[in-house]
């Protein structure tokens, strides 16, 4: 293997994360690691990237790389979420093997040209695993487990974890977990059995108030939908009403979570997103899927509240059934005009920083200081009409393009040649 690249590249802006921006600044790397930063001078550079941001990769918490898109049937305004949830399981029926692996390899394509170089995917039995081991990205594949009836259960479950306990593929930059689907599919006894075989693990919770009402009461349009599918336990019991519980309960605690969505989390469930209230350094993180939210009419999303009470959001795209495209940025710039009292430079963090906590590779990637990897988003700037320096907000309020992407300072997607 070749070794990895040194270089020097300058640009109008270098966000760090960790620091400040540096105007006109140059980012020394060698061997593929961040040496340092500084002003630019006249000495050569290799790379002379002009007008654009030179930012850590982004981090995608929350996909689904294998879904391919849904058309919108919004109707005053949004999307009905348990209809649609009928037609994910309607596309995943249809879609045989290979298609899925074609749409596996788009997303990956797509992800990299978004300026991504790490993610989260929860796929079906482990099969997104070999497309993304072979590609340059960083990050966590996670099994799906899902099942409220025992014998669903046990099938997803046997298959996945099958899967975890099988020879991994070299060395990799992806590591393994399991997903139990959500409270309202999946037993409480699949969600056990997943955490007594892995400590990294996903899952979908408080994300729609049709979970909140079959959790509480057993009924509602979510019973009615898995009645209709042949997916409903007479038997079943819930491990809560409450989701955040499912969090909490026995082993679950001993756990790293990615909970996916939390858009009706209650105030009192913040604390136990607090790093200080894990057990013994287990991370708890909430995605944040903005678009995804916004399509069904959830909202408002507690993201801030929680970071206030000093948890860690994170930022996802969840699958292309729900969301327009895979990128991170377009989250971001959605989620500003959103909430614009946002200041851009958290909506940055939580895209990078928070999401590469989340994945336990903070150590390595996540922030542009020495030591960490070459990892880079970089974009151009087109600022006109933002009356404002800030370069956390030229990048978030215009709407400059990533043109390239590199990962252990290779360029991992280039817009132009010359770029
Ligand atoms: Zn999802």
């Amino acid at each position: 293997m070749k070794p990895l690249p040194s270089f020097v590249l300058s640009a109008r802006w270098i966000l760090p994360i960790e620091g400040a921006p540096v105007e006109n600044g140059r980012l020394l790397v060698r061997g593929g690691v961040i040496l340092g930063i500084e002003p630019q001078t006249s000495a050569p550079v290799d790379f002379a990237l002009g007008n654009v941001a030179v930012l850590p990769g982004f981090v995608n918490a929350h996909t689904h790389l294998e879904l391919g898109p849904i058309p919108n049937l919004e109707i005053d305004g949004y999307e009905d979420q348990v209809s649609w949830l009928e037609r994910v399981i309607q596309q995943r029926m249809q879609t045989d093997e290979a298609a899925m692996q074609v749409q596996v390899e788009r997303g990956i394509t797509a992800s990299l040209a978004a300026g991504t170089t790490a993610l989260a995917d929860i796929t079906t039995a482990g099969r997104s695993e070999p497309g993304l081991v072979a590609s340059a990205l960083r990050g966590i594949v996670f099994s799906e487990v899902i099942g409220l009836k025992q014998a669903r259960g046990e099938q997803t479950s046997s298959l996945a974890c099958d899967w975890l306990h099988s020879p991994e593929p070299g060395r990799s930059r992806i590591r393994r977990g399991l997903s139990p689907h959500a409270p309202y599919s999946t037993a409480g006894s699949v969600y056990e059995n997943a955490v007594n075989q892995c400590k990294t693990l996903a899952t979908h919770l408080a994300e729609l108030p049709e979970e909140l009402e079959l959790l509480a009461c057993g009924t509602g349009r979510l019973r009615d939908f898995l009645e209709r599918i042949n997916a409903w336990d007479p038997t079943w019991k819930p491990l809560s009403d409450h989701p955040a519980d499912y969090l909490r309960k026995g082993e679950l605690r001993q756990a790293d979570w990615l909970v996916a969505h939390g858009n009706y989390l209650k105030p009192a469930d913040f604390w136990q997103f607090r790093p200080q209230a894990a057990p013994a350094d287990q991370r708890v993180t909430v995605v944040y899927c903005p678009r995804t939210s916004a399509r069904f009419g959830h909202g408002p999303h507690p993201y801030r509240d929680m970071i206030k009470e000093g948890a860690v959001v994170c930022l996802g795209t969840d699958s292309l059934a729900s969301a327009p495209s895979l990128s991170i940025l377009d989250e971001i710039r959605f989620l500003s005009r959103l909430n614009p009292e946002t200041e851009p430079s958290l909506l940055l963090t939580m895209g990078t920083l928070g999401g590469a906590w989340a994945l336990r590779i903070d150590d390595e990637v996540g922030s542009l200081v020495p030591e960490k990897k070459a990892d880079l988003a970089i974009v151009e700037l087109l600022e006109d009409g933002i009356a404002d320096s800030d370069p956390a907000r030229l990048v978030v309020e215009g709407n400059g393009n990533v043109v390239a992407t590199m990962i252990d300072g290779r360029f991992v997607f280039r817009a132009y040649r010359n770029s």
